[in-house]
């Protein structure tokens, strides 16, 4: 059926044909059939630009948790499922097991193959790396329709470019992955305020004790400036202990979505001054010394779960995520990077700082170590393209790059000079879809695929 579709942003939209296979015989018969257009799989849409739509041509609507079977092993946490089931269900499933995500984003409404795709990272990837380095192996369906095993041993260079490969490279029909043992569906958690960014890098700089946190993460003021530029709330944590959690039920897990986004909101809702107030509160709701607390998962990892499509908050004009990577030594760059956004003024209403640790061996994977920053943006918000054009550019520069998943905005160029391995990826790309049936919106714009 034709669609009109978007990515979460809800910015760039096309309309595209979208089929809901049931089986990988079905899958296999769409893309056995002539595609001008190209054919690309989609999971829950959770990417902010146009990764998973594609105009004039096949989408593939892989998310579906009802059909796509999970398989634990409750022993090892060794866990096989379809590429469609969500990380919301993988925890309602595996958290009553004792046995958590290995890696989670700041949202649980994404698929396996989503994560695969995107080569998701969440608040420990300095601690546990991002999500395909919890890859087993997988099972992938080829542009020829042939279904192939993919692992670390097993084609490696194949595998590898299909983590973080955007879908560009087939489609992953189901993997197996270790999850991480937990004892409570409780997190424990230390919040602190710092007063600004020297005060916040040193806390979390890997001098400090932020290694010894599995899950770290803090939320960066944009508005504030002068001495206090760059102030932030530092929250960090671990799975609770069973000495932590008093319930006799410890491994409950019931996450609740509380209310819905209006399915109109006029633009501008989300302004400078509302973020202002937000900003000036929530830095101040936060404790002045570190505070211990006991916190639910969904509390803690996917607070913006709560209020269903809060994407429609934005307005139609819709919002930007912009996410760089700096190296870690580049600390200079990013002051210069949040000054750039305090100076302009341009307010965004979650900015997240977030140490990481060392890259894998996927080509096109964003995590490396260093600093990286996530904002939110109206996508009317005056002066933007402008903005964000010299950011590229002082990032680019430092070595840094930015996260395709979120993206609405690179250029191709940018993706050259950020993804120093983009060539070695688009040769195995090439390799594994000869004919060229993957294609994208976001794949057409940074010259990802061959037009
Ligand atoms: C509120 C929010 C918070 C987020 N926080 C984080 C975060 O902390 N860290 C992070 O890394 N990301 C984060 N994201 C981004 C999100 O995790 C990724 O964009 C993820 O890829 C979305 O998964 P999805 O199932 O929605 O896939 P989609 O967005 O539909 O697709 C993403 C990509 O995966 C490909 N794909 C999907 N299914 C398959 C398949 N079966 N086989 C092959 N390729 C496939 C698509 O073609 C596309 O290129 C966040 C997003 C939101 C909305």
């Amino acid at each position: 059926m034709r669609q009109k579709l978007s990515g979460w942003g809800r910015t760039a939209w096309s309309y595209s044909d979208v089929v809901t296979p049931s089986s990988s015989q079905d899958i296999s018969a769409v893309i056995a059939a002539p595609q001008h257009r190209g054919v690309i799989a989609r999971g829950l849409g959770r990417s902010y630009g146009a990764a998973s739509q594609n105009a004039g041509g096949t989408v593939i609507e892989m998310a579906n948790d009802e059909a796509s079977p999970i398989a634990l092993d409750p022993r090892t946490g060794v866990v096989t499922a379809g590429a469609g089931v969500s990380i919301d269900a993988l925890l309602k499933y595996c958290v009553p097991r004792g046995w958590f995500v290995p890696v989670t984003p700041g949202t649980r409404f994404v698929t396996i193959g989503g994560a695969i795709g995107s080569d998701i990272h969440g608040k420990n990837h300095h601690v546990d790396g991002s999500f395909g380095a919890h890859v087993l192996s997988m099972r992938v369906m080829l542009s020829t329709t042939e279904i192939i095993e993919l692992s670390p041993s097993i084609r490696p260079d194949w595998f590898w470019a299909t983590i973080a490969g955007m879908g560009l490279t087939g489609i992953v029909i189901d993997a197996t992955f270790q999850m991480l043992a937990i004892s409570s569906s409780m997190m424990h958690v230390e919040t602190e305020r710092l007063q600004n960014f020297d005060a916040l890098i040193a806390a979390m700089g890997s001098s400090s004790d932020d290694d010894g946190y599995r899950y770290s993460v803090a939320w960066v003021d944009l508005l504030a400036s002068g001495s206090s530029l760059g102030r932030g709330v530092l929250s960090r944590g671990e799975h609770a202990t069973r000495d932590q959690d008093s319930r006799s039920e410890p491994l409950v897990y019931n996450p609740k979505v509380r209310v819905s986004a209006p399915p109109w909101v006029p633009n501008g809702v989300i302004n400078k001054l509302s973020i202002k107030a937000f900003n000036e509160a929530w830095y101040r709701k936060a404790p002045r010394r570190r505070t211990e607390s006991i916190e639910s998962i969904a509390g803690f990892f996917h607070p913006l779960d709560g209020v269903r499509q809060w994407n429609r908050l934005y307005g139609s004009q819709g919002f930007i995520q912009y996410q760089f990577i700096v190296p870690l030594d580049q600390t200079d760059v990013l002051r210069t990077v949040i000054g750039q956004f305090a100076d302009a003024g341009v307010a965004s209403f979650l900015a997240v700082l977030k140490r990481m640790g060392e890259s894998n061996l996927a080509p096109m994977s964003f995590p490396t170590a260093g600093w990286t920053l996530t904002l939110d943006i109206a996508a009317g918000a005056r002066g933007l393209p402008e903005l964000l054009s010299a950011v590229d550019t002082v990032v680019l520069d430092a070595g840094g790059r930015h996260y395709l998943a979120k993206d609405a905005h690179v250029s191709p160029g940018a993706v050259r000079k950020g993804y120093d391995r983009f060539e070695e990826w688009k040769t195995i790309r090439n390799e594994m879809d000869p004919t060229g049936v993957w294609k994208s919106d976001l794949g057409r714009r940074l010259g990802l695929v061959d037009p």
